[in-house]
């Protein structure tokens, strides 16, 4: 019973019955079903905000982003607590999704972040300095964990270049869950470690332009890839060594704390590419850690069409002895 505020609301046991049966039907991905459930729970106990809670997040696994909105909506509206609610935080992600920008920005404020007065009011949100963190692409499928920069609460820019199979590229922005599954450490130079969280994709927000290559090089040195990284990087695109630079790990590895190979914040590697199971007691193999340097790799990159061989032939132009390139080929 609600008696001025102060007494919390109970559910009836009906509706706890309803809720849990809903639950179990999303985790079997009747989502239909479930629907209906927390429809009849909502009806039962319109005046408790997880009913709409529970709807809202129904809608966010169905991508509906309406439905996610207007239900999140009448969840906040009925929050007894001040900051901190996830509810807010799946608003936040709903009006992201629809580019509902006034409506995003009251979400991330709501739940106690601070949004600076950066930007048009009716654009995202900018300036949050947010900084970098890691997303897993494609979560329910064949999942890779790629760098990125995130725009705001909801959003990643990807800056790794994904590996070809994934179907996906450079420069996309992906809307993202809220909660975090695994973190990536580094070390910087002086010493400190520093953690960044792991996101999982809910869906592409916005597609890249920007195709995606691969490329045999023959580099004699690591200075010699590194050139061709900074030229893809100066032009505006991007080189990704990706023989140094992939590592699989399983899925349980991949959802907990692990540390990346270098950490001097230009170097954000290695992304990992998810495979089925753990290998023993060995563990998963690190990339390029302490091995000898093979000069042939297996190089991304991401580049226009127009401009992806005058790039290679470039690099080769400043060190013609060191460097070598064939088997161009566009693969997303
Ligand atoms: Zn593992």
């Amino acid at each position: 019973m609600r008696i001025f505020g102060k007494v919390r609301h109970r559910p009836s046991a009906s509706w706890r019955q309803a809720t849990d049966r809903a639950f179990t039907l999303i985790g079997d991905g009747r989502y239909e079903d479930a629907g209906a459930l927390l429809t009849r729970a909502a009806d039962m106990e319109p005046w408790l905000s997880e009913s709409w809670f529970n709807l809202a997040l129904l809608h966010k696994f169905r991508h509906d982003w309406e439905q996610a909105r207007a239900a999140g909506l009448r969840a906040v509206a009925l929050l007894d607590r001040e900051t901190g609610a996830p509810d807010w935080w799946n608003v936040g992600i709903a009006a992201t999704a629809l580019q509902d920008w006034p409506l995003a920005r009251r979400a991330w404020q709501a739940y106690g972040l601070k949004v600076p007065a950066e930007g048009s009011p009716s654009g995202p949100p900018a300036g949050m300095a947010l900084g970098s963190a890691a997303v897993r692409l494609s979560p329910e499928g064949e999942a890779e964990v790629v760098w990125g920069r995130r725009l705001d609460p909801a959003r990643i820019e990807v800056l790794s270049i994904p590996l070809p199979s994934s179907g996906r590229r450079w420069g996309e922005v992906v809307l993202h869950d809220g909660v975090p599954h695994g973190e990536r450490t580094t070390v910087a130079a002086d010493g400190t470690t520093r953690a960044y969280p792991v996101f999982d994709e809910i869906e592409l927000w916005a597609p890249s332009p920007v195709p995606t290559w691969v490329v045999l090089l023959e580099a004699a040195t690591e200075a010699d890839r590194d050139a061709l990284e900074r030229l893809a990087a100066d032009a505006g695109f991007a080189a990704e060594d990706w023989s140094s630079s992939v590592r699989l790990l399983c899925r349980t590895c991949s959802e907990s704390r692990m540390p990346s190979d270098e950490g001097d914040g230009e170097h954000l590697d290695p992304h990992d590419h998810s495979e089925p199971g753990h290998p023993g007691p060995l563990g998963h193999r690190t990339a390029g850690s302490g091995s000898l340097w093979v000069p042939e790799r297996e190089c991304g990159i991401a580049a226009p069409a127009a401009l992806v061989r005058g790039l290679l032939d470039g690099w080769v132009a400043d060190s013609p002895d060191s460097r070598e390139w064939r088997d161009l080929e566009e693969v997303c």
